[in-house]
């Protein structure tokens, strides 16, 4: 059973008219699943209350057409039809005996109403924050009492849908009731706009009209941005916000408080250590009697215990935590916290959000799939007469599939060429900023070390004569990726022959030789048409390793697809302060002694630049020396007594550490089945 120690976190809290079972608390997050995908977001939900969270909320949730925020896929709860959706999720929940919160939000200047076409509100007339061509209406004192009246009619509907905790909502520079805060925002001269007091008074209206509608039997939150790094320009913790909670103190039943905007809220490793709020958030209890949740990427039990036991908060709020385990609280009950799985910081959870569809995350496969598939994080059902596998190739691939296969009873023989684990990750988390990563290998490899149905082999290289003498019946090759050095990328579609390759360093030489792979007193220029994190961190290590560095890409800003992550503004501002050129819309031309010629891709006006060393971060090629040779000798196959072959993550498709997670937890779930079950179709039913 549990550690004494961590008593306090299974305390049960009282908020106002309802009781949390214990101190996890699941804060409201996006998933992409939304309203479009109702059952894929209630399971998805329940599983986190099934795994220990005392209270698990929703995303925020949409209270009126005049806040559509679509293409993304928020809640709903405009009318009184979107009730069966959410409820769905409560029930989920308290199926479980945990809270469930839903987290209003009319999302103001932060939406443009692209479905709904409804005029954009806001305190003043200004244009709209995403980079739409229409501006907001100044809300005029009729549009503020329906403001008002929208959302108490909205916290009707969410009690009736079976929600424990409503949300008033001030946060993420994306709502309304944020906007009025904010002197930036907020131009107006009446009785809402100019002192803090005036400012504050929707705000105020809005908490009374939510207690006055449903306080009586549902607790009201108050999810507040206590800083939003911007100095003057912005809310302070020791500024405006710390009056705002002195101001209403004792007024919710809970304190939800973070920084603003989302990328501050949710930095990724890459940027911040566990716990990067806490000089921001740790000055409300000090204010309020009521309990206070605020979160930082907590996963280690004995921090939250610290958090706890320091005063700074009375719940441990988690988002990406509980995505990456939603069994963390049970594994810390049942005494088994070093089989948590940690989440990593690497913010690909928010790419779901971002690219509008259901959310993905590295460290765990089966988010997204719990209805569409019936996977389960922690069960995978086991075989009848499960024949042994081979796995070839220790990267984040065949690290997990052989754990879940041993899961389902399979005896696994893996094998790895090198002397490490973890393929890529090994690589990438000595890079700089990206050591968390490594927990995707050091979970799976903990977990594997512990059984003996599992035999790890390194320093092995396997050939397709090892393979058929083995005669083991399943053979998955996760043999991995080669990053190319011939230019071949989106912007270059056939190798560019000019390339000097004596002067070629490719990302897979500077991660496995480090920096002496660079000669001395060299330049270099990096390449990047990836478009995603790599091409960035190399640049950091190369740079700061005091070489002249340059960064050519083709796309208009550094690493695009980082905004997905919320990253890229972080990454762009990193490779300035390190003087590392930034070369916008240019590809590669030429390549001589010395010199690198580019060209620009709006005018195909060329230019010189130094370049000793060139490091083309462009695209991989799969690794299928292995089962190219296996399916050569396809005709032993039978008579070594295998029986089926298979290609999971990179040496197939390329791509994120989290596709090769997924690639390899789907092979297992789906082993040796001959029939491979097809998901389920979401369809949303027309009425
Ligand atoms: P993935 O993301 O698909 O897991 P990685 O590149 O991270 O891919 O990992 C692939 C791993 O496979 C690397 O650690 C590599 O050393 C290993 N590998 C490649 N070829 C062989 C082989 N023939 N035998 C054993 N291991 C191999
Ligand atoms: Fe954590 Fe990455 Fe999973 Fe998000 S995707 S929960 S950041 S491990």
């Amino acid at each position: 059973m549990r550690d004494p120690k961590y008593d306090i976190l299974f305390e049960p809290v009282k908020i106002g008219p309802v009781t949390a079972p214990n101190r996890f608390y699941q804060v409201p997050h996006c998933t992409g699943m939304g309203y479009r995908y109702p059952r894929t977001e209630a399971r998805f939900r329940g599983i986190k209350a099934e795994g220990g969270w005392g209270v698990v909320s929703t995303q925020e949730s949409e209270i009126h057409p005049s806040t559509d925020i679509t293409p993304a896929n928020e809640a709903r709860i405009w009318d009184e039809r979107d009730i069966p959706a959410l409820q769905l999720m409560t029930d989920a929940v308290h199926e479980h005996g945990s809270l469930a919160a839903i987290q209003l939000v009319h999302n103001g200047l932060h939406t443009s109403n692209r479905y709904s076409r409804c005029s954009p509100l806001g305190p003043s007339a200004q244009a709209v924050i995403p980079e739409d061509p229409i501006q907001a209406r100044a809300m005029s004192k009729a549009d503020i009492a329906e403001f008002r009246r929208w959302h108490r009619q909205a916290a009707l509907r969410g009690r009736e849908a079976g929600f424990d905790i409503i949300y008033v909502y001030a946060g993420h520079d994306m709502t309304l009731l944020q906007h009025f805060l904010l002197q930036r925002y907020n131009h107006r001269s009446d009785e809402y706009g100019g002192s803090l007091e005036n400012r504050l008074r929707l705000f105020r209206e809005v908490l009374a009209d939510t207690k006055d509608a449903v306080g009586d039997t549902c607790a009201i939150a108050v999810r507040l941005a206590v800083d939003e790094l911007l100095g003057n320009d912005g809310l302070q913790h020791d500024g405006e916000a710390r009056e705002i909670v002195e101001a209403l103190a004792e007024e919710p039943d809970l304190w939800d408080v973070n920084i603003s905007d989302w990328s501050n809220d949710s930095q990724s490793s890459r940027f911040s250590e566990e716990g990067y709020q806490e000089p921001y958030t740790g000055f409300v209890k000090s204010l309020t009697t009521k309990p206070v949740v605020g979160v930082g990427r907590y996963t280690s039990p004995d921090t939250m215990v610290r958090v706890l036991k320091s005063g700074l908060l009375d719940f441990i709020g988690a988002a990406r935590p509980s995505i990456a385990d939603p069994f963390l609280p049970k594994k810390i009950e049942t005494g088994r916290p070093e089989s948590i799985r940690e989440c990593i910081g690497c913010n690909i959870c928010i790419t779901g959000d971002n690219t509008n569809v259901p959310m993905r995350c590295t460290q765990n496969p089966v988010v997204g799939e719990e209805w569409r598939r019936d996977w389960h994080p922690e069960y995978i059902p086991t075989l009848a007469d499960p024949e042994p596998c081979l796995i070839v190739g220790g990267g984040p691939a065949g690290l997990e599939a052989a754990r879940a296969l041993t899961q389902r009873g399979v005896h696994v023989t893996l094998s790895e060429a090198t002397d490490y684990w973890g393929g890529r990750v090994h690589l990438e988390s000595r890079l700089p900023g990206l050591a968390t990563w490594s927990r995707v290998r050091d979970s799976r490899l903990w977990q594997l070390q512990q059984l003996a149905s599992a035999e790890l082999y390194l320093q092995s290289r396997l050939t397709a004569d090892n393979i058929l003498e083995s005669g083991i019946a399943h053979v998955a090759i996760a043999t991995g990726a080669k990053w190319r050095r011939d230019g071949v990328g989106r912007a270059h579609r056939l190798p560019l022959a000019f390339l000097d390759q004596q002067r070629v360093i490719s990302p897979d030489d500077l991660m496995s030789q480090g920096i002496c792979c660079i000669a001395k007193n060299t330049s270099v220029v990096i390449f990047d048409d990836d478009r995603f994190y790599l091409a960035s961190v190399l640049a950091e290590l190369v740079a700061s390793s005091g070489v002249k560095t340059t960064f050519v890409t083709p796309s208009a800003i550094v690493a695009p697809w980082s905004d997905n992550t919320l990253e890229q503004e972080r990454i762009q501002k990193r490779l300035i302060e390190l003087d590392i050129e930034i070369i916008p819309s240019h590809t590669l031309s030429d390549m001589s002694t010395g010199t690198l010629t580019i060209q620009c891709g709006y005018s195909g006006r060329l230019r010189e630049i130094p370049c000793g060393q060139l490091l083309p971060v462009t695209s991989r090629t799969p690794d299928n020396t292995l089962w190219t040779a296996l399916n050569d000798r396809r005709n032993q196959w039978q008579d070594s007594g295998i029986r089926t072959v298979t290609r999971i993550g990179d040496c197939h498709t390329p791509g994120l550490i989290a596709t090769s997670c997924y690639s390899g937890h789907q092979y297992a779930r789906e082993y040796a089945a001959t029939d491979k079950p097809q998901p389920l179709r979401e369809d949303i039913i027309l009425q």
